[in-house]
């Protein structure tokens, strides 16, 4: 599943491509997606000129001078790039439900094969849409910081895993990353998050803003994968270091890795290094 990363890198991906370019036609083939695409989209967006492009959370917004697309790539979405004159272009994949071409030919293109993706319309500022307005800061954002952090949690019960995998509490924390990170901030993933201390709120801000920033990192080798590729491949791999180890050896202090579910999710966590 593409995770923030991944969304982040295809927004740096394909927004080069699309920036000041203007919408000659929107080619929809499959409007089923998550929620339904507009039946009008097409007719909105034509003639007119992507003004901006960016992310908040898991959504890709394109900014036009009346609105915005959001763009979700749900489980197994991705975006990919033509430039004009490549075959592919009139030779559509089957899972291939959105083309937005603009004037000199570029196509951008959405493949989609499990359809839990979104093209959604908004006649507003982002920050009213009603799957963005209750969202937590973004993670690498100065408004995610360890007070903050320490405030919402002092306040609730459940366990830290199931917290810092709440969008009302930060955005993009993900059920591998939220694994990963509280292994490197040394928390078990079932305490209770009120009993997670102020200097250990500061040790996962770092953990998870560092975590993001290199996965993000790591994307950005394969930023030429946007584009004229065929969109099969589009995910990175990560290294894990607690992730899909159960039964192994912890990285840290050579126990065995354990495993439980929390929230419905897979838990991997050493009982001796996460207290
Ligand atoms: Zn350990």
């Amino acid at each position: 599943m593409p995770e923030l990363p991944e969304v982040e890198t295809t927004l740096r991906g394909i927004s080069p491509h699309i920036h000041g370019q203007t919408v000659a036609n929107t080619i929809i083939r499959q409007p089923k997606l998550r929620w339904r695409i507009p039946d009008d989209l097409a007719h909105t967006l034509a003639g007119q000129t992507v003004l901006e492009c960016t992310r908040r959370a898991k959504y890709l917004l394109i900014r036009f001078a009346t609105g915005i697309v959001l763009i979700h790539l749900g489980m197994s979405g991705s975006l990919r790039i033509f430039t004009a004159g490549d075959a592919r272009i009139s030779s559509p994949d089957k899972h291939d439900h959105v083309d937005i071409v603009f004037a000199d030919g570029t196509v951008l293109r959405l493949h989609d094969p499990r359809r839990f993706g979104a093209v959604l319309w908004f006649a507003g500022a982002p920050e009213h849409h009603p799957l963005l307005a209750a969202l937590g800061p973004e993670p690498l954002s100065p408004q995610f910081n360890a007070d903050y952090l320490y405030e919402k949690l002092r306040k609730q019960k459940r366990a830290a895993k199931l917290a810092l995998m709440d969008n009302a509490v930060v955005v993009g924390v993900g059920n591998i990353y939220a694994n990963e990170c509280l292994f490197k901030a040394g928390v078990s993933p079932m305490r209770a998050a009120n009993q997670i201390t102020r200097q250990e709120c500061a040790l996962l801000v770092e953990t998870i803003q560092a975590v993001l920033q290199r996965a993000i990192a790591t994307g950005g080798s394969t930023l030429r994968d946007f584009v004229n590729s065929d969109g099969k491949s589009g995910y990175f791999q990560q290294e894990y270091t607690v992730y899909g180890r159960h039964n192994q050896p912890c990285l840290q202090c050579g126990d065995l890795i354990h495993k439980a579910v929390i929230g419905q999710r897979g838990t991997f966590y050493c009982t001796r290094c996460q207290k």
